[in-house]
């Protein structure tokens, strides 16, 4: 059992870092709050007994020894926020792997494999508009090109390591191999848990987003001159497109379908749509899913564009593979939930996620923790004490499950 009191102090001190007036969090990457905040982490790592050091981009890395031979258990998450964040979304991550050992070492539990817990350099990607830089480092996909990326004072990712005294020539020493499995703890940013009234919950996977943009052309005439039956109206497309989408994506348990972002032009109480421009963030956690809803919609979108006579351009505008949370560590974290007498919800999860970069490296799993309202990135954002605890247990437990050779 973890000391609950220690983590949710070691919580609330990190949250003073980087303080904003509105009460939330302020810590970007290769800054002086983050560079604060790792300090301040670092001594938890110590305290709790494992062997702190940086790596070439930055990563914190506290160190437990293990029997020989045996391959690594990554635990983390990042203690970097977007602006105005919360005080959970990551640290949380970070806290509880410190607390779990700091308890095991208390109590003299001796881990077979050896261990690191990692507060990775920016996940959110704020400065730089490119998140997960430690992860990436660390899963050995971080590239030159990546490092050449600029924030908006024009200084590159590798400028701003060198300035805080990383190494950017190694940073491909920063790869770790041999490991076993990564876990993290994490808020659940969304009102899942809540709605099923559970503190936790195992994660089945990370969805990834496809994001497109459309465009919708077709002619700019008087509303009061044009018959209905004459027009190529786009934002009726438009309209009868984005419907359809929400249609095929809750046909499946898990797809999301969103338009976040929409522009009509000319934009004119009295003239017909002649163009519309919208987003669309496809995600799910199973590929061949979200192949299928995004296959459908540009399906369909296609025939609307024929039958009214309008012009559809569609292009691409990122792609993030989703990533599937392993079936035995699924199990492990199930059966750990169940031990403490929670009730067992499995959900995916929406956002991304340091882990997501792990994909055919090695074995991942994830524990949720109920987010009040579902709210996050947000001074509001809040986990209860008691869900902290038991979300805390559950990684205490799942990490002594999985400790076998
Ligand atoms: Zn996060």
């Amino acid at each position: 059992m973890i000391n609950i009191h220690r983590l949710t102090s070691h919580l609330h001190d990190l949250s003073t870092i980087g303080k904003t007036k509105e009460g939330g969090v302020n810590r970007f990457s290769y800054t002086n709050e983050e560079r604060l905040a790792s300090e301040q982490v670092k001594q938890y790592m110590v305290a709790a007994g494992l062997t702190v050091e940086y790596d070439a981009v930055g990563n914190l890395i506290g160190s437990l020894e293990g029997e020989d031979d045996l391959p690594v258990v990554l635990l983390g998450s990042h203690i970097d926020t977007v602006p105005n964040g919360g005080k959970y979304d990551g640290s949380l991550g970070v806290l509880t792997a410190i607390e779990v050992i700091h308890s095991l070492n208390e109590k003299d539990i001796r881990l077979k494999h050896p261990l690191k817990v990692i507060a990775f350099k920016d996940e959110e990607g704020t400065r730089f508009g490119f998140g997960m830089i430690g992860s990436r480092a660390v899963a050995g996909t971080l590239t030159n090109d990546d490092l050449k990326r600029v924030d908006q004072q024009g200084i590159s990712i590798e400028q701003a390591m060198e300035q805080y005294g990383f190494d950017r020539d190694q940073f491909q020493s920063a790869k770790i191999e041999n490991v076993k499995c990564y876990l993290e703890v994490h808020i659940e940013q969304g009102k899942v848990l809540e709605n099923h009234d559970a503190s936790v919950g195992n994660v089945t996977g990370i969805a990834g987003p496809v994001w497109f943009q459309f465009t919708l052309t077709g002619l700019s005439e008087h509303a009061g001159a044009t018959p209905m039956n004459q027009r190529q109206d786009a934002l009726v497309g438009a309209s009868l497109i984005i419907a359809e989408a929400e249609k095929i994506a809750k046909e499946f348990p898990t797809a999301v379908a969103t338009v976040g972002k929409l522009s009509v032009k000319p934009n004119g109480v009295n003239v017909i749509p002649g163009e519309v421009t919208w987003t669309m963030d496809i995600r799910d956690i199973d590929k061949d899913t979200r192949d299928e809803v995004e296959q459908r919609i540009r399906q369909f979108a296609d025939k609307i564009a024929i039958e009214r006579r309008l012009d559809l351009k569609v292009s691409e505008l990122q792609r993030v593979e989703p990533v599937r949370c392993d079936e035995n560590i699924q199990e492990v974290i199930c059966d750990s939930i169940k031990e403490i007498g929670e009730p067992v919800v499995s959900l995916p999860s929406g956002a991304g996620h340091d882990g997501m970069q792990f994909k055919d490296r090695f074995p991942i799993g994830m524990i949720f923790v109920r987010s009040k309202d579902g709210i996050s990135h947000n001074p509001k954002e809040f986990s209860s004490e008691q869900d902290i605890e038991k979300a805390a247990n559950v990684l205490y437990r799942s990490i002594l499950k999985l400790d076998v050779k």
